[in-house]
């Protein structure tokens, strides 16, 4: 039985002889935790469901009755709801998809709780997936049927689809690769389960006021969610603080207890994660927390009713807000309850569905079982398998430690210090008081380890050191990760290289074995077929469907550059998707953009990596070159900026108000926009995505070299047909090696040459040699774009001529100028750019998280150790 007791639990611990801890795991609560077979799906649970789920769901299953007739019931189901209100017409949809798929779901995940092949676990605090609709259909191939079934209704499906809400639980790359992955694993038949946060509030909405970013709460719940279906029986119960106790056995064996513990429960939200057209449905399982019952029933008795409340308040807070910081940590302590929460819930859930079969002999568990940790956020599942194997299944610690540096794969994501998690001692001993004894047990153990390695070499045992010493001790979680994990893997060629290198570059030494590089890759169906149904006819036409699933064929459209008739075609479809980007940009932002005009386009988090700032400083430039006249080769363009800066993030809003003033200078200027128009579009996300990237014809992708670990807007973009220009970093590279130099716009310092400026950088040296730079920044300084906000952009411009700005925007803007004039050479050239854009999609196939997923099957899931 688990140690984890309720807070009203007095007793001491009793004491049992090892044979007897060898049993399943049961919850805290075990005697009122209902025994489920693993096989279940209670798709009946109406506790949030709609009145239309559940008058509708009774008789879907049903294989001969047509979509048609299930929506029309659903809606008829819907009694107090209006058939013609849009967003009740796209519940009825969606309602209706899913019950289709529920049979295919229930055979895909009776099979896994078989193990027939080995279970993944994707373990993330982000999935940002987006809408499902749409995906839905194109996977279960209903798209057609579903235009049928809505032929007799006034609304269409694209608006049915443009009612769903995005599901935005994750902040922007890193969270989107994990709902990629989602979607080629299950494309490729792999039995995948992604573990993450049902976030009440997800990524925030970002509005515009006098240019200033403010936040809105996203209550993407608020209509309710059709595609989740809540598990209330496979409840999980996870502890917090308390203290731990030991006791001696009577064969002379230490065990640990956790005692007083304050328990909350974790409810499965499951989504489904149809692969394409292969009958497997994978799942999504996101944890809701609630307060256990009998928590609230303790206080009652003591008579304090107010207090229960409030506590089962602060238990439901675990799961109530997405933090949206992209690319820093925050140290926030709620930030660490979550990822307790989802690492300890899921850890649970895959023990039970293990020992179910297997029982208590763990000898197969690796064989059986991976675990994705998808950057340090779960890490701390590390210390809680240990816990759990030893204190609820009473390993050893050897074997138990075996098991879970035989379980345990890490992604690293980033090489930027900020974005470094480091949890204080203080914090993570008070609030998970047993884990932090088993860190430190690692920690010792690990330290012999490095001591063997590097004899008598203390330095080296302090900087690898688990623990941070010093005033206030932290525990530096990638290192925890790297230790008890069989697979460390970057995200691209060059970052994974720059980890071996620099940031990790003793555990190289140490474990060379562990280090591999994955490079990112975006799935083809979403980013393509859903995304752009035009482009995907006119490839279609040409190469048939199979390429939906080997991307990698794409390559035979190289064949058709010079085909006339195809070239025009293409033409025509990014023009068509320009009209419809167009769009998009009048009614979000008021601007008119000319789909004749080329679409420049920079949509990603705003930071200071990520260079923004040395676009709008562009654009600034040309703004200054047409005003003197100087529109010679000058190739009219539309400039569209996205993306959400962090809410404490001051810089990036800075520069999100920078782009908004230029903006409103260049639009309103009658002798300006026939060359140029430039908007900050708001609230980016991946719904917005899907009509940008189809409708882009140059792509943005200028970080500091070094910075942007892979990318993969990037990808988006070439597999649309996009032109880049880029630095050398990240994916970028692998682009550029796939579709080769002269279809690609490169520029700027690489890498190890922006660690070498770093030293002796003078901004003021290039300003002076790019007289460009120079008005830029005298423009600026003028007050041109705040007249009446005098100083707003003071600190963007210090940071400009700051000898530290570790970005170097000053240091390549003279070389990202150039190849903007070099790009706007090239489209003044229509048959050649599109002969560019076709080679760019024809090169995109390397991109397809398909590839990237069948290598990390191949190289790290079932790679035998
Ligand atoms: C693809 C994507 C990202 C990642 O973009 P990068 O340019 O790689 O930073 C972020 N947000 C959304 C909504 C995306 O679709």
């Amino acid at each position: 039985m688990t140690v984890t007791k309720g807070k009203s639990t007095t007793e001491k611990p009793s004491i049992k002889d090892k044979s007897s801890v060898k049993k399943p795991a049961k919850t805290a609560k075990s005697g009122k935790a209902k025994q489920v077979k693993p096989d279940e799906l209670d798709t009946n649970s109406a506790v949030n469901q709609s009145t239309l789920e559940v008058v509708g769901s009774n008789h879907d299953c049903d294989p001969c009755e047509t979509l048609a007739a299930k929506f029309k019931r659903q809606i008829h189901g819907s009694l107090c709801r209006d058939e013609h209100a849009i967003n009740d017409m796209y519940s009825a949809l969606a309602s209706t998809v899913k019950n289709q798929l529920l049979n295919q779901w229930r055979e895909t995940r009776l099979k896994d709780n078989q193990y027939q092949q080995k279970q993944v676990a994707y373990l993330s605090l982000e999935f940002l997936m987006g809408r499902s609709l749409g995906n839905a259909l194109l996977s279960l191939d209903l798209t057609k049927e579903t235009h049928e079934a809505l032929a007799e209704y006034a609304a269409d499906l694209e608006s049915l689809q443009e009612a769903e809400l995005d599901a935005g639980l994750g902040n922007g790359g890193l969270g989107r690769l994990a709902a990629c992955f989602l979607d080629s694993c299950a494309s490729l038949d792999l039995s995948v389960v992604g573990y993450g946060i049902r976030y009440e509030y997800g990524m925030f909405k970002q509005k515009l006021v006098d240019g200033y970013q403010v936040e809105q709460p996203d209550r993407w719940l608020r209509e309710g969610n059709p595609w989740e279906v809540r598990m209330a029986n496979h409840a999980i119960t996870v502890p917090f603080f308390g203290h731990t106790e030991t006791y001696v056995d009577p064969s002379g064996n230490r065990h640990y207890v956790w005692v007083d513990t304050q328990d909350v429960q974790a409810i499965p939200h499951d989504m489904p994660v149809p692969g394409f057209r292969n009958g497997r449905i994978n799942t999504l399982r996101l944890w809701k927390a609630e307060a256990t019952d009998d928590f609230d029933l303790a206080e009652f008795n003591d008579g304090d009713y107010t207090e229960a409340v409030a506590r089962k308040n602060l238990a439901e807070q675990i799961t109530m807000v997405l933090y949206p910081n992209d690319a820093s940590e925050n140290g926030k302590e709620l930030r660490l309850r979550q990822q307790y929460f989802l690492s300890s819930a899921s850890l649970q859930d895959i023990l039970q569905r293990y020992t179910a079969v297997y029982g208590a002999d763990f000898s197969q568990f690796s064989q059986r079982n991976v675990m994705q940790l998808n950057d340090t956020h779960p890490s701390i599942a590390v210390p809680e398998l240990m816990r759990l194997l030893m204190d609820s299944y009473g390993l050893g610690w050897d074997e138990a430690w075996q098991v879970t540096t035989e379980s345990m794969a890490y992604t690293n994501h980033t090489l930027l210090p900020e974005a470094l998690e480091r949890w204080p001692v203080r914090m993570l001993g008070n609030m998970l008081p047993r884990i932090l004894d088993i860190i430190y047990e690692i920690n010792a153990r690990y330290l012999e380890h490095v001591a063997h390695h590097w004899p008598g070499d203390t330095h080296k045992l302090a900087s690898m050191s688990i623990i941070e010493e010093g005033a206030h001790p932290h525990v530096r979680m990638a290192y925890l990760a790297i230790v008890a994990s069989f697979s460390v893997n970057g995200v691209a060629g060059l970052h994974t290289q720059l980890l071996k290198q620099g940031l990790f570059k003793d555990f190289y030494s140490l474990w060379p074995h562990k280090f591999n590089n994955k490079t990112n890759g975006v799935t083809p169906r979403r980013w393509l077929v859903h995304c752009n149904p035009r482009l995907t006819q006119l490839i279609n036409r040409r190469l048939g469907e199979s390429w939906l699933t080997d991307l990698t064929q794409l390559t035979a459209l190289n064949a058709f550059t010079d085909d006339k008739t195809f070239v025009k075609q293409w033409q025509q479809v990014k023009y068509d998707n320009k009209v419809e980007l167009a769009k998009l940009v009048l009614d979000e932002c008021e601007v008119a953009f000319e789909p004749n005009m080329m679409f420049d386009v920079q949509v990603k988090r705003i930071h200071e990596y990520k260079r923004q700032l040395l676009n709008i400083l562009h654009v600034i430039h040309l703004y200054q070159r047409i005003l003197s006249g100087d529109t010679k080769d000058l190739q009219p363009r539309c400039v569209l900026i996205g993306g959400k800066a962090a809410p404490g993030y001051a810089m990036a809003k800075q520069i999100i108000k920078l782009a908004n003033n230029v903006a409103h200078m260049v639009n309103s200027d009658p002798i300006v926009s026939p060359y140029l128009r430039f908007a900050f579009l708001p609230n980016y996300n991946v719904s917005a995505m899907e009509k940008i990237c189809p409708g882009t014809d140059l792509s943005e992708q200028i970080s500091t070299a070094g910075k942007e670990a892979s990318g993969t807007g990037n990808m988006k973009f070439m597999m649309n047909g996009a032109m880049t220009i880029g630095t050398f970093d990240g994916a970028n590279i692998e682009m550029l090696e796939e579709v080769g130099e002269e279809n690609f716009f490169l520029f700027g310092l690489r890498a190890d040459e922006v660690s070498e400026l770093k030293s002796h950088y003078n901004p003021h040296d290039f300003i002076q040699q790019s007289p460009a730079l120079a008005n830029v920044i005298n423009m600026l300084k003028s007050g041109h774009f705040n007249l009446v906000e005098p100083g707003i952009f003071d600190s963007i411009i210090a940071a400009i001529e700051d000898p530290f700005d570790q970005w170097m925007i000053a240091a390549d803007f003279e070389a990202y100028k150039q190849a903007q004039e070099k790009v706007s050479l090239a489209y003044a050239d229509q048959q050649g750019w599109t002969q560019m854009s076709i080679r760019n999609t024809a090169s995109s196939g390397r991109f397809s998280s398909d590839n990237t997923i069948s290598a990390y099957r191949d190289d790290i899931w079932l790679a035998k150790q």
